[in-house]
């Protein structure tokens, strides 16, 4: 196991990992809630946990990566899950 911590900026939309937080806003992200492309990845602001709350639905997941793979019923606007921060 790795133990040497490596920062990371993960996208709170498609869980996409970023060493630059430059990159974020550079590259558009595929699960934006207002469409695929649509605009940048958005910061997850929240705090590193070992599983990941759907702020809609209460579904879990490892990874935020894996949390937003799957699309939400409870979702406001027919999107992805959404970690809660
Ligand atoms: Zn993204
Ligand atoms: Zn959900």
């Amino acid at each position: 196991m790795n133990v040497i911590h490596k920062e990371k900026y993960t996208c709170e939309y498609c869980g996409k990992e970023f060493d630059h937080i430059q990159d974020m806003a550079i590259n558009s992200c595929k699960k934006h809630p207002d469409g695929i492309y649509e605009g940048s990845h958005k910061l997850y602001e929240g705090s590193t946990k070992s599983r990941y709350e759907c702020k809609y639905c209460g579904k879990t997941a490892k990874t935020i990566y894996d949390l937003v793979s799957s699309k939400c019923k409870h979702s406001p606007n027919d999107g992805w899950h959404r970690p809660r921060l």
